[in-house]
C-alpha cells in the first residue's frame, strides 16, 4: 500500500467502515495492549520456569494490531491539509519574530494566534488529552553586529501536550517541532515579506498535522508537539524551552526538529522526492572530560545517543513509509548553519535535525523578486506538499514507535575489570509494567548500523560468551510485550568493583 499517494474518496469510506467493524476500540494501541496485558504476564511466569532461557515473550499477533494501527494512522496525515496550514502561515506577510505582535493580519503575533486556535481546534476532538498552551517570555536586547535582537522582544513558543496514559512513561517526554518565525535577506528587517513557505512553514505544518492524527489515539509516554519562534534570531525559543525543561528536570528522550522539510528540487537541479535527511551528531555536545578521556580510549565517536536516535528513525521510517528513504548524515547540522536541536543536545537531551536533501537557496533567507529572469524568495509554489506529507509520516512513525514503547535502558554498563574474551553488560531494570524484557545489539565496529540482535530474557546483565567486547561494539535495548522497541543505549565502561 502506497501510503503517499491519498486514497480515493469512496475507498477511504470502504477503509473507515471496515475499521470501524474490526476495530473494538478506536483509540487504539494502549486500550489492546492492556487487554492483551493478562495473557501477557501469564507467558513471562511461564518463562520464569527456566529462568536461563534467553527470550522474550512478544505476541506477535499484539505487534501486528501496533503496526496495523499506526498505518491506520500515518495513512491519515493529508497533503491538503498541510498546504492549507503553510499558505495560511504565508499570508500573515512576515513572521519575523521582530514583527508586530498586536496586528491581527500580518506580523508573527497574528501567526502565534493562528497556530494557538489550529492546536486547539484539534485538542478539542482529543477528548480533553491534548492541551494547549503559549510559553511566552521576554528576550533580552541582543543588537547586531553580535547579536539579531535589537531591542527586548516577546517570543511565544506554542506547546501541545499529548499527555501519555500509562502512569510509569507518562513523564516520559517526546518533543517534536517547527519553527514558525521567518525572515527575508535581513534578519532584523520586521517589514519586509518573508513568506518562508519552506523555512519553516514546512516543518510547522508538519507538526500540526502530526497533531491532530496522533491526539486521536493514546501513546503510554507523552508527545509534545511545538512550534516555536526566534529561531532566525539565533535558537531563541528552543533555547528557552530547553533550558525550562532543564531547571524542571523534565525527562525528554528525544526532539525532532522539522526544519526546512518540503523543498525536493535542489539548486543543484537534483529532484529527490523519497529522502530524507537526519542529522545527528557524533560526539555529544554536553560530553564531559571524563567522557572525552573514555572515547579516545576505546572510541565510541559515532555511538551518542543522538546517533542512536537517527538509527532508530532510519529503522521504524523506512519500515513504515518504505517508499521514503532516511539518509543518516554523521554531522550535528549543515555548514555554516543551526537549528532548534542544538540547544537540546547542548542540554544532554537526544536531538535531531529534519532536512530535505538537496536545498534551493534561491528560496531561503531572500527578499521575494525577480533577478536576471531569476525568481527569489521562500514561495509557496517552490514547496511539494506530498513531500512534506513524506516526512510528517517518518516522524509520526518514530514518534509513535517511541511512545509505545518502553523507556531505552539506563545505568548501562559493560564491566572490565578483567582481561576475558567474553563480554559482560549490565543495567538497571526498567519500571514500566508490560515490559517483557531486553535485547543486546552489536556490530561489527565499522559497521554504521546495529547488525544483529539477541532477546535475552527480563534479566538486568548478561554475559555475551566468546565474543570479546574488543571486537564489537554492543548495546541494550528494552523491549514490551507487544514487540515495542526502544532505542539502543550504548555501554559506558566499569570496573567490576566500581559498581
Ligand atoms: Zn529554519
Amino acid at each position: 500500500m502506497n501510503l503517499v499517494q491519498p486514497f480515493p474518496r469512496t475507498l477511504n469510506f470502504t477503509i473507515a467502515l471496515f475499521i470501524l467493524l474490526i476495530v473494538v476500540s478506536p483509540l487504539g494501541f494502549v486500550a489492546d495492549a492492556q487487554r492483551r496485558g493478562t495473557r501477557g504476564r501469564n507467558q513471562t511466569r511461564r518463562g520464569n520456569d527456566a529462568p536461563l532461557r534467553a527470550g522474550i515473550d512478544v505476541d506477535p499477533l499484539q505487534t501486528s494490531r501496533s503496526n496495523a494501527e499506526i498505518r491506520r494512522m500515518l495513512a491519515e496525515i493529508d497533503r491538503r491539509n498541510i498546504e492549507r496550514i503553510v499558505r495560511r502561515l504565508v499570508a500573515f506577510g512576515t513572521r519575523n519574530t521582530l514583527s508586530a505582535q498586536d496586528n491581527p493580519t500580518r506580523g508573527i503575533g497574528a501567526a502565534r494566534d493562528y497556530l494557538y486556535s489550529e492546536f486547539t481546534q484539534i485538542a478539542q476532538s482529543s477528548r480533553g488529552r491534548l492541551t494547549v498552551e503559549k510559553q511566552t517570555f521576554e528576550q533580552p536586547a541582543a543588537p547586531p553586529p553580535q547579536g539579531r535582537v535589537p531591542r527586548p522582544t516577546m517570543i511565544t513558543n506554542v506547546v501541545a501536550t499529548l499527555r501519555g496514559s500509562q502512569p510509569a512513561s507518562a513523564d516520559r517526554v517526546y518533543v517534536v517541532s517547527g519553527h514558525y518565525d521567518s525572515m527575508c535577506t535581513s534578519p532584523t528587517d520586521a517589514e519586509c515579506d518573508a513568506p518562508g513557505a519552506n523555512d519553516d512553514a514546512s516543518g510547522t505544518a508538519a507538526v500540526v498535522e502530526m497533531a491532530r492524527v496522533m491526539s486521536k489515539r493514546e501513546f503510554e509516554a507523552t508527545v509534545i508537539f511545538m512550534a516555536v519562534a526566534g529561531e532566525e534570531q539565533g535558537l531563541l525559543g528552543a533555547t528557552y524551552f530547553a533550558e525550562q525543561a532543564k531547571q524542571r528536570g523534565m525527562n525528554i528522550e528525544a526532539m525532532f526538529t522539522n526544519d526546512i522539510v518540503g523543498n525536493t528540487v535542489g539548486g543543484n537541479g537534483v529532484q529527490d522526492r523519497r529522502t530524507v535527511r537526519v542529522f545527528s551528531e557524533g560526539v555529544p555536545s554536553n560530553e564531559t572530560t571524563q567522557e572525552a578521556a573514555t572515547r579516545r580510549s576505546v572510541g565510541g565517536e559515532n555511538d551518542s545517543s543522538a546517533r542512536q536516535l537517527a538509527r532508530f528513525i532510519k529503522d521504524v521510517g523506512e519500515r513504515y513509509v518504505p517508499e521514503a528513504r532516511v539518509q543518516i548524515i554523521y554531522r550535528r547540522d549543515r555548514y555554516g548553519r543551526g537549528g532548534d536541536h542544538i540547544p537540546f543536545l547542548e542540554r544532554g537531551f537526544a536531538a535531531v535535525r529534519f532536512t530535505e536533501p538537496n536545498e534551493d537557496y534561491r528560496h531561503q533567507h531572500q527578499n521575494v523578486r525577480t533577478e536576471n529572469g531569476i525568481a527569489y524568495g521562500d514561495l509557496p509554489q517552490f514547496v511539494d506538499y506530498g513531500y512534506i506529507a513524506t516526512v510528517a509520516r517518518i516522524n509520526a512513525a518514530a514518534l509513535a514507535s517511541l511512545a509505545l514503547a518502553p523507556a531505552r535502558p539506563k545505568g548501562v554498563s559493560i564491566v572490565t575489570g578483567q582481561l576475558t574474551n567474553d563480554t559482560e553488560i549490565r543495567w538497571t531494570a526498567n519500571t514500566e509494567p508490560d515490559l517483557a524484557g531486553y535485547e543486546i545489539v552489536w556490530r561489527e565496529t565499522s559497521a554504521p548500523l546495529w547488525t544483529n540482535s539477541r532477546a535475552v530474557g527480563n534479566v538486568t546483565s548478561f554475559t555475551m560468551r566468546g565474543m570479546s567486547k574488543d571486537n564489537y561494539f554492543f548495546g541494550v535495548r528494552s523491549v514490551d510485550r507487544q514487540g515495542n522497541r526502544s532505542p539502543v543505549s550504548y555501554p559506558r565502561p566499569v570496573s567490576r568493583t566500581a559498581r
